[in-house]
């Protein structure tokens, strides 16, 4: 009954072009299902990334760019279950295995402070109740590092070289298929870099899953 009235207040939208959803329609209108899911590409992996492979659900642009922002700047942590929804579909059909255990990019204290929390935690969080898979905190950011929107692609590695700590027992990850969660996967910089200690440590595999990636 509540829920209703709520419901009335406030109708569901569509996380990305805010459209109100008519019957039948789950957090996405069809519309932007049809637009912004990336087309059936398979994992990728980059030269010299210290991850596996990396898979997206959609492609980092106009609306999905405004609605990643939202969910990162203007506190609609709501965001977190229906874009974990889609990747949980992305991970489902792209992933030849399935993680042992999900983690997620870390943040630093101030942001932390600042915004409440960290949307890749909430996005991993997320993602391991829709997989069915452990999620477990691995890593902290012992440092801050500059915005890598202006950064070359070597500035970048630079940039977060170093600023990552495992947070857990090694025992907690050796040999194990780790899926790491981010919003963006851009030049991949921050998730090798991830990558690199969790494997430094022990880690198996490493996976990377992002809500979004920009066209090529
Ligand atoms: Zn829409």
């Amino acid at each position: 009954m509540l829920e209703r009235f709520w419901d009335i207040l406030f109708p569901p939208k569509c996380v990305f072009c805010r459209r109100v959803l008519t019957e039948g329609e789950a957090e996405i209108c069809t519309p932007c299902r049809g637009r912004i899911l990336l087309p059936d590409i398979k994992p990728r992996t980059a030269k010299g990334a210290f991850y596996d492979e990396a898979i997206s659900s959609l492609w980092y642009e106009d609306e999905v760019r405004e609605a990643l922002h939202r969910f990162k700047f203007s506190g609609r942590q709501n965001y977190a279950r229906p874009l974990a929804r889609i990747m949980a579909h992305t991970a489902a059909e792209k992933l030849a295995q399935k993680p042992d255990i999900i983690t997620w990019v870390p943040t630093n204290r101030l942001n932390m402070r600042r915004r409440g929390y960290n949307h890749a935690e909430l996005l991993a969080q997320e993602l391991a109740g829709f997989m069915k898979t452990p999620c477990l905190d691995t890593l902290k950011k012992n440092r801050r590092t500059a915005p890598m929107f202006d950064l070359k692609p070597d500035q970048r590695r630079a940039n977060v070289l170093g600023a990552f700590e495992l947070s857990c027992r090694t025992e907690e990850i050796a040999g194990k298929h780790v899926l790491l969660t981010d919003d963006i996967l851009t030049t991949g910089s921050t998730a090798s870099e991830c990558a690199r200690i969790l494997k430094m440590n022990g880690a198996g595999r490493v996976t990377v899953i992002t809500a979004a990636t920009p066209r090529k």
